[in-house]
């Protein structure tokens, strides 16, 4: 006789003891555990009362705090290894040049590269889920099977240099989101911003996202040239776009966002990324068509933008999420190579926005980026239900410090598990 199966995945059970958990959409809990169900989360509570008559495996994690996988709902893994490359520029559309200027001296292989370390860093960090724009789709879906992940990846359309119209663009991308497999990892469209694509591309990923039920991804109202082109019709941007032939039509009398709203693109599917320039109006059309906007703090600082509207926007109501962007464009300390991470993004917001309290912070990172992917309920929390996406950072305190002591934390996690799948294993002893 062999020894006996395992259960199948789905109902192989796993109870979690931690000093304390965090499950985000309820309060913190002291001598926490955390029943897991295969992939997916079926308690969460006091140790006593979940262990009481639980005769499966069990794990106790020690003097830790577990917490939901960190929800990156803006990255750009392909550019990683451009870190340092580009210091802070004088001129938004400086940085613009000379990232495309490398993009274009780049092989596959180096962008491939690029990736993988970008994904290394993010799980070490305690990412479990990004959103991120693919530069290369080509990467597509080797790299997914490449890492433990959940990678929601948006394919970067443009087309103003290019010439290209606009259905052909998203012929294209359609085509390739066709052959790629659906599951842990899957792909969407991000028309890449208001000024690097045609209004159509905008009007027509917006038309077929909706329709298949997908989230789509823009940059929106990044800089202040961005902001001048569209309402005032002049600044570097606008000069230097209309120099390369861009159709400057669109420009004029209406921002990065109400442009946005023209061509219909605005909506609970949207993810727009950055919103640091608002105009009048723009904050009640993002919250009326339930817009989610991601904020990436370092991102932010490295380009000197105006202070991100933080208090207004979510006033108004409108999801905040955050993102790392990438290491392009981020500041690479001497002493310190530069990492993707996102409790080093909380930890810059948290410097920007001292009024913000952790909990709040903690919900930028977990919930509230969940929801933008169309994820509510599934990921960013600890809650029955849930996916069994979690990390686990040292911890010796009581329930009340643990928020404080999450967005503070700088440093790799203990573990992280993924689906109910350890993708960094606890080292207990
Ligand atoms: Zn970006």
């Amino acid at each position: 006789m062999g020894e006996p199966a395992d259960p199948a995945p789905r109902q192989r059970t796993l109870l979690l003891r931690a000093r304390a958990a965090l499950p985000v959409t309820a309060p913190p809990l002291r001598d926490a555990a955390i029943l897991l169900r295969g992939h997916r989360i079926e308690a969460v509570g006091a140790w006593r009362n979940l262990a009481r008559g639980y005769t499966g495996r069990r794990l106790d994690l020690g003097e830790v705090l577990v917490l939901p996988g960190l929800i990156n709902a803006h990255c750009h893994l392909d550019y990683t290894g451009m870190a340092g490359l580009f210091p802070p520029p004088r001129q938004f559309t400086d940085w613009i040049k000379q990232i495309t200027v490398t993009k274009q001296t780049w092989s596959d292989e180096e962008f491939r590269q690029s990736w993988f370390s970008g994904a290394r860093m993010l799980l070490r960090t305690g990412t479990t889920t990004v959103g991120d724009i693919e530069a290369v789709p080509a990467l597509l879906p080797d790299v997914w099977r490449a890492t433990p992940l959940r990678v929601f990846s948006f394919l970067e359309m443009t087309g103003i240099r290019s010439r290209r119209n606009p259905q052909s663009i998203l012929q294209e991308a359609l085509g390739r989101i066709r052959t790629l497999p659906e599951g842990r990892c899957r792909a969407w469209l991000s028309p890449h911003s208001p000024y690097a694509t045609k209004p159509e591309l905008l009007r027509q990923s917006a038309e077929a996202s909706r329709q298949r039920g997908w989230a789509m991804a823009t940059h929106v109202g990044e800089s202040a040239a961005e902001h001048q082109m569209f309402t005032r019709r002049r600044g570097e941007m606008f000069e230097w776009l209309k120099r390369n032939e861009r159709d400057m039509s669109d420009c004029g009398n209406v921002s990065a966002v109400q442009h946005l709203n023209r061509q219909n693109a605005l909506g609970p599917h949207l993810l727009a990324v950055h919103v640091n320039y608002l105009a009048r109006g723009d904050c009640a059309l993002l919250a009326g068509t339930g817009t989610h906007v991601v904020h990436c703090p370092h991102s932010h600082s490295y380009f000197r933008h105006r202070a991100f509207p933080y208090r207004t926007l979510s006033r108004s109501g409108v999801n905040v999420c955050l993102g790392t962007d990438s290491l392009a464009s981020t500041f690479q300390p001497r002493d310190q190579p530069a990492t993707l991470s996102l409790f080093s993004e909380m930890r810059e917001f948290a410097a920007r926005h001292p009024k913000v309290g952790p909990a709040n912070i903690l919900r930028l990172a977990t919930v509230n980026g969940a929801r933008a992917l169309g994820r509510a309920g599934k990921l960013g929390e600890l809650a029955a239900g849930a996916e069994a996406d979690l990390i686990a950072i040292p911890f010796t305190g009581g329930s009340r410090a643990a928020a404080r002591a999450a967005v503070t934390f700088d440093g790799p996690v203990l573990a992280s598990m993924i689906g109910g799948r350890w993708a960094i294993p606890p080292q207990t002893p």
